[in-house]
């Protein structure tokens, strides 16, 4: 599994006109920059009055540290992952506040797919790696079948169905025999306090194994795009796995 990180959000210019005497600068023009132009939007505080909350580190830390959410929602980073399992998409979609983008099955030929190996059945290896791979050879042998006899039935009885229709229209029957271990593709914009949320259900002992990977990948990832919102998870070993854990949790 790999995730990417695409894109992030920022401000236009550290100078903007808020319709005060001197126009409000910010520290920087990045995501956490704007979540704090939100965040003091709310009290017009533009001056930085309170030295506590001075820097924007500062600033996000106190947001956090008063559960002020929505005021993270105002930062966003956009990742793309890939090789990764239909099973582990199908957790990560559940996310509401994710906007997610995902490889068509319908439109792209699955007879080529990779098949994810959960990591216990690659820790176990053997026996346990055989079957697995037997059952997944077997599914995809099925779908190559499944998808050749179906473009037959659809020129025979359907000729005005041609070209990309029929493509799709064979492939979206024939992917029903392909297992959740089907390696896909999504692309996933959402806002820090999503993330945040992510990471808090997902980098636990009590997430699936590959979801708990890409929890706390999606982590290391967002501690580079705005340190100071999620600097507080931290990693540490629970039942011989590592997970990441907050003090302060979801906001
Ligand atoms: C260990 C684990 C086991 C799980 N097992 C199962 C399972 O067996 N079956 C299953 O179906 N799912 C399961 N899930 C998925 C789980 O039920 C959630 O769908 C998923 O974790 C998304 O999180 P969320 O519901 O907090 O909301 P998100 O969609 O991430 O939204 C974030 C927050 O926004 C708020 N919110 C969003 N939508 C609404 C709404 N409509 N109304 C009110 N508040 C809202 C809530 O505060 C929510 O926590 C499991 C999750 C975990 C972590």
């Amino acid at each position: 599994m790999t995730v990417t990180l695409i894109a992030t959000n920022q401000l236009v210019s550290r100078a903007i006109d808020v319709g005060a005497e001197h126009p409000y600068v910010a520290h920087d023009t990045t995501g956490s920059d704007v979540a704090e132009f939100a965040g003091r939007a709310c009290y017009q505080s533009w001056t930085r009055p309170n030295e506590a909350t001075a820097t924007n580190p500062g600033y996000l830390a106190h947001i956090l540290e008063v559960a002020h959410g929505s005021v993270l929602e105002h930062g966003t980073a956009t990742l793309y992952f890939t090789d990764l399992s239909r099973a582990c998409t199908h957790e990560v979609v559940r996310h509401r506040h994710f906007s997610p983008s995902q490889l068509s099955q319908r439109f792209v030929n699955g007879e080529d797919s990779a098949m994810i190996v959960p990591p216990l059945v690659a820790e176990a290896g053997g026996e346990a790696l055989k079957v697995f791979h037997e059952a997944t050879d077997a599914a995809r042998v099925a779908y190559t079948l499944l998808s050749d006899l179906l473009a037959d039935h659809i020129i025979t009885n359907h000729p005005e169905v041609t070209g990309t229709a029929r493509r799709k229209a064979t492939r979206e029957a024939a992917r029903s025999v392909l297992p959740n271990a089907t390696d896909t593709a999504v692309v996933l914009t959402a806002n820090y306090r999503a993330w945040r949320h992510f990471v808090h259900l997902r980098a636990t002992e009590h997430a699936d194994a590959e979801i708990r990977a890409v929890a706390l990948d999606v982590l290391a990832i967002m501690q580079g795009v705005a340190p100071a919102v999620f600097a507080d998870f931290e990693l540490s070993e629970v039942n011989g796995v590592t997970v990441a854990h907050s003090p302060i949790g979801s906001v």
